[in-house]
């Protein structure tokens, strides 16, 4: 659903998965795809970005929190900009997972892309033994206050938000749309109280097995802004259908 002041987005995270052919599909399918009234990125493995002839956004997966420097494996926010990336997926629960991003260095790196003029997709999301103990609003919001210590709301101006609950990630098994909207209401809640316009016009994708067939009714509620895609942004014809959900 478009809210007024709020443009629906749909992000592929293609995490480690693709090829070059996978860029050239994608492109083509896209180029010709019409879609008006909400706009998509694609964060491709950081090799890729140079195919991309630029018509589609592209966002990173991750991103260092240093300028530059002796630090093996990571990508700048400057190489970013140099590939004309304006988004940054900044801590994916995988990430979080298995490099052991602490809440700490999530709001760094928040801070690094935010330095850069480049736009974050901050993920948030519960894992299903939290849910199940009823701490799930305590431990989103402790995701949130990290990030809004370090840089403060007035710069979630230029933030997007991802509700991914972990035990919906690649398991095939979604949030109803109700459950994803009792999450974002309380996000956008929890903003609000220290800044109501922010919290207003802030886009908050959800991202948890989006497919092409429940795609429409999860975006379709208040205070759903689209979606976060794992698995299915690896096919162009079901991204496609995604993101047509996110148009209408
Ligand atoms: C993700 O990893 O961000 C994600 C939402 O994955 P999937 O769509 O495959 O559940």
């Amino acid at each position: 659903m478009q809210v007024v002041g709020r443009r629906q987005l749909v992000a592929g995270n293609w995490k480690m998965n693709g090829d070059k052919a996978l860029v050239g599909k994608m492109q083509k399918i896209f180029a010709t795809a019409g879609l008006d009234n909400m706009d998509v990125v694609i964060c491709p493995p950081s090799p890729y970005f140079g195919l991309f002839d630029g018509k589609l956004k592209l966002g990173s997966q991750n991103i260092s929190e240093f300028d530059s420097g002796a630090h093996t494996g990571e990508v700048s926010v400057a190489m970013l900009n140099e590939f004309k990336c304006q988004y940054s997926i900044v801590g994916h629960s995988e990430r979080r997972a298995d490099n052991h991003e602490s809440n700490e260095l999530v709001a760094l790196k928040v801070e690094q892309v935010l330095k850069a003029g480049l736009t974050p997709i901050l993920c948030v999301g519960e894992p299903e033994s939290v849910r199940e103990i009823g701490k799930l609003f305590e431990f989103i919001a402790a995701q949130l206050n990290a990030v809004l210590m370090k840089v403060g709301v007035s710069q979630f101006a230029d933030v997007v938000l991802a509700y991914e609950p972990i035990w919906a990630i690649g398991t095939g098994k979604t949030a109803s749309p109700a459950q994803a909207q009792e999450v974002h209401a309380f996000i956008r809640g929890h903003l609000a109280k220290q800044d109501v316009n922010i919290a207003a016009n802030i886009i908050i994708l959800y991202g948890g097995s989006v497919k092409g067939n429940n795609a429409q009714e999860l975006f379709s509620q208040v205070d759903v802004d689209g979606g976060l895609i794992g698995g299915a942004s690896l096919d162009p014809q079901e991204f496609l259908s995604i993101c047509q959900a996110a148009n209408q």
